[in-house]
């Protein structure tokens, strides 16, 4: 499971500023979070090798009794209880404020790692103006500047020495061995525990046990057809006893690691409920994990005709940003419209994986080119030469050539779906990103 990392701080001292920092999207393509609102307070970071959850606390007002400094001090311990380490920022230009002490004080007493930092840094001769913050208690006060980007990896490296897993990465097994990683997420009540439990509870699905592996308290094997899942079961579930529940309180955190813990995640719709914001909120943090996504409206029996019709166009709409992910209509009670879903899961995490080699992806390229051209802009007219796949798990296509930077979203989209369609990729992003060598 990623690392919380919970960005703690009187207004205005520069949280926000470093939790975009953090967590800037990597996304090439996909630029446009249409039907997403952007102040997102939960975020996937990475800095070097470490990739964490980050959490922007609105604001820290602890003296306000009332209204929405009483609601900000409220989202700021449940985000300090959610987290594994504190980032706690201060403001080296405006020095040490009251606020600032009542914070420490609460993160005292908090029982958890803290990190104190004092941003807006840059070009600081750092001790003397820093000292005064040794006054808060919580060690040494890290200089850093959000805004120019410094110090963001020491910083990180420190936050998170104690919850790095030595362990990761070190699984041997060859990757069309190892079971492919499910999460089941959604918001509460969209049915995520009575499909579970629906599943669970079929005859063709075998449990079996994962040898060496600690993690059966968090997760569940079982085998489907032959094929190996693994179950992740905190995306706003436990296990109790044989049967999946929902948790009392719904855990934004949890979802968000149970969602980039996975190889693929199926995200389920309530159809009496359509398309929520938070649906929305949930299907943006799983754009920008990465991840292999399948749609699942759920509760498809308890909708008529005109209603379904409705809500088809709702999703097209409202979840435009995901169109990549296969859109699938089902009844966990009534047991109906399952089996396309264990292919489409199937399907989307072959995509993610899928091999794209040099040659191929080349001469895809020429064709795409000689279909259609790239724009020229101004005296440019931008080369696109080869290309190779730099990465899986969202796949990632390099392309190489010259005045690459000219080359529009629209014509990215174009080349997109020529790769997708020739590769047959579904339910998986695909990252294109321009190299140009001038
Ligand atoms: P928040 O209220 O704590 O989320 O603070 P913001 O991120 O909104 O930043 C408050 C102000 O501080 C903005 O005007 C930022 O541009 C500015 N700021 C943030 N980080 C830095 C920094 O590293 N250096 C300087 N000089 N200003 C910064
Ligand atoms: P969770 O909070 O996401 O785990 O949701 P639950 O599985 O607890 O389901 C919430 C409610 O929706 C329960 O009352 C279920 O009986 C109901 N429900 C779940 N799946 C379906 C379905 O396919 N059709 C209908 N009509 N109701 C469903």
């Amino acid at each position: 499971m990623k690392p919380v990392i919970a960005l703690v701080g009187r207004p205005n001292v520069g949280k926000s500023t470093l939790f975009n920092r953090l967590t800037k999207s990597r996304d090439a393509i996909v630029a446009d979070f249409a039907g997403l609102t952007r102040d997102r307070h939960y975020g996937e970071g990475r800095l070097g090798p470490h990739a964490f959850i980050a959490i922007d606390t609105g604001g820290f007002e602890p003296e306000c009794k009332s209204g929405i400094f009483k609601e900000m001090a409220k989202q700021t311990r449940q985000a300090v209880a959610e987290a594994d380490a504190v980032i706690f920022v201060v403001d080296a230009r405006n020095g040490l404020s009251a606020q600032d002490h009542d914070i420490a004080k609460f993160l005292r007493t908090a029982n958890k790692k803290v990190l104190l930092v004092a941003n807006k840094a840059e070009g600081m001769q750092t001790a003397p103006q820093l000292a005064e913050f040794y006054e808060l208690g919580l060690g040494e006060p890290m200089p850093v500047s959000a805004a120019h980007g410094q110090g963001m990896r020491d910083m990180i490296d420190l936050a998170l020495e104690d919850f790095i897993d030595p362990d990761a990465d070190e699984d041997e097994t060859p990757a069309e061995d190892r079971p492919i990683r499910l999460t089941v997420a959604g918001r509460p009540n969209v049915g995520k525990s009575t499909l579970i439990n629906t599943w669970l509870g079929e005859e063709r699905l075998v449990a079996f046990d994962m040898p060496g592996t600690t993690r059966d308290a968090i997760s569940v094997p079982f085998e489907r057809n032959g094929q190996k899942f693994e179950l992740i079961d905190t995306a706003g579930l436990r296990r109790k006893g044989k049967v999946f529940e929902a948790i009392e309180k719904f855990s934004v955190v949890k979802t968000l690691q149970a969602i980039s813990d996975a190889n693929v995640v199926l995200l389920l719709v309530d159809a009496t409920q359509g398309v929520t914001e938070q649906d929305a909120h949930i299907a943006g943090f799983v754009l920008e994990s990465g991840r292999a996504v399948v749609i699942a409206v759920n509760k498809w029996d308890a909708i008529d005709s005109y209603q379904r019709e409705m809500l088809q166009r709702s999703i097209e709409h409202r979840l435009a940003f995901l169109k990549f992910a296969p859109v699938l209509y089902i009844s966990a009670i009534k047991r109906q419209g399952l089996g396309p879903v264990w292919k489409a899961i199937a399907d989307a995490h072959a995509s993610a994986n899928r091999k794209m080699p040099t040659p191929v992806l080349t001469r895809l390229l020429g064709e795409a080119v000689q279909f259609q051209q790239p724009k020229r802009a101004g005296a440019f007219r931008p080369k696109l030469r080869y290309a190779h796949q730099g990465g899986m798990n969202p796949p990632v296509i390099i392309i190489h050539g010259n005045s690459l930077e000219h080359v529009t979203d629209v014509y990215k989209r174009f080349l997109e779906s020529r790769f997708r369609e020739h590769f047959k990729l579904t339910g998986t992003p695909l990252r294109i990103e321009m190299k140009s060598s001038q």
